[in-house]
């Protein structure tokens, strides 16, 4: 029987998850935990707990065995279990196949420029991601990876085949910071750095984007000048995406922090035109 992956949540058209419009596919589970993350339910697997059953309104969720079942018929899609888990978990996870959501995906295909699979973390899943974009690119669909960059690209060469690309998310450049940030610091920095050069040798790197967050908690200006350093030439070529920290649906240690300002994000614009960045994206 192939792999099944937990999977969170599957977007039948996204326009901001990739070029054009895009089916977006979301696994369950991440390997770090940013304090700015805005969708933490999707962090850790579901522990049966229990906490959530009682709380839903529509009795969707019963506990048995000590694994919590979701009836997704029932379900109306208050989120007042994701308010309530504890864990950064949700009950609300198909374990599905490769196959069983490329069938899904199929259906879309005609309205669709490719499929985008991101988190949690979906490299934590290599085999089922292979097989999934593999299946993909055979229907003639685009494929990309939305990562945290944690996981050495180069040990999965069948994936990247099937992979045109990576959407690298670059949380900072000092292993201080990232430790700050995620809860992971050398390991975290080495890996990622290494990642986007390879990534961009490999003619791979669909976009890198970079999170600002509110002042003191980040290094903005040391991940873009150390962005522009790995990618040496490539940096023109490379499309960078800054996005603003928004407080919305954060729980971790910036819950309710202030995002950065016109100014501030402007500021690290005009920084990576300088540091010779040509395509950037501010969000
Ligand atoms: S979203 Fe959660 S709490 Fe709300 S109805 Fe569905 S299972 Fe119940
Ligand atoms: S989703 Fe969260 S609250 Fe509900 S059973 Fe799982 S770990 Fe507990």
């Amino acid at each position: 029987m192939s792999e099944l992956a937990p999977v969170n949540k599957i977007i039948p058209f996204s326009l901001v998850d990739g070029p054009g419009s895009r089916t977006s596919v979301f696994l369950q589970g991440c390997n770090i935990a940013c304090e700015y993350c805005h969708n933490p339910e999707t962090q850790t697997l579901c522990i049966g707990c229990g906490t959530c059953v009682a709380g839903c309104p529509a009795g969707a969720l019963a506990l048995a065995d000590g694994r919590v079942s979701w009836d997704e018929g029932a379900c109306v899609g208050c989120d007042e279990c994701i308010r309530v888990c504890p864990h950064r978990a949700s009950p609300k996870i198909r374990l599905m196949s490769a196959d069983e959501v490329f069938e899904q995906v199929a259906g879309y295909a005609p309205f669709i420029r490719g499929v985008t699979v991101s988190g949690g973390e979906c490299m934590l899943w290599p085999t089922w991601l292979e097989r999934f974009l593999s299946r993909c690119r055979g229907a003639g669909l685009g494929t990309l990876i939305d990562s945290n960059g944690t996981v050495p690209f180069w040990e999965h060469p069948e994936l990247m085949e099937a992979a045109n690309g990576v959407m690298l998310d670059v949380k900072a450049w000092d292993a201080d910071v990232a430790e700050r940030l995620t809860g992971q610091g050398r390991a975290l920095t080495e890996t990622v750095h290494a990642n986007l050069a390879w990534l961009a040798r490999a003619g791979k790197l669909e976009e890198v984007r970079v999170v600002v967050v509110p002042d003191g908690w980040g290094d903005a200006e040391e991940t873009l000048a150390g962005i522009a350093r790995t990618l040496g030439g490539l940096a023109d070529d490379t499309r960078l995406k800054l996005i603003r920290f928004r407080n919305f649906g954060v729980v971790g240690k910036l819950a309710g922090a202030p995002s950065p300002t016109d100014e501030r994000m402007q500021g690290l614009e005009t920084l990576a035109c300088e540091l010779g960045f040509r395509t950037i994206v501010l969000t």
